[in-house]
């Protein structure tokens, strides 16, 4: 499996998904190529999302549904 570049739904970057981390998608079954950088990635970890209940999806998140309250103050 070759690294694809792919784009970032955050930040419009272009971001390479490499071949360890294809591999590490399909181990864990996951069909879907991640939506976001690395960067992001980070940024959205960090700046978690606890809204009820607070359900964990690991290191990598795939798309922003059910995710909200991040922003709530
Ligand atoms: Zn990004």
């Amino acid at each position: 499996m070759p690294d694809k570049t792919l784009i970032c739904k955050d930040c419009s970057e272009e971001f390479v998904f490499t071949e360890g981390e294809q591999s590490f998608f399909k181990e864990k079954g996951f069909e879907k190529a991640p939506v976001r950088c690395p960067a992001c990635r980070r940024a959205r970890k960090q700046n978690r999302c606890e809204s009820r209940g607070g359900k964990s999806y690991g290191s990598w998140s795939f798309n922003g549904t059910g995710c909200r309250g991040g922003e709530r103050k």
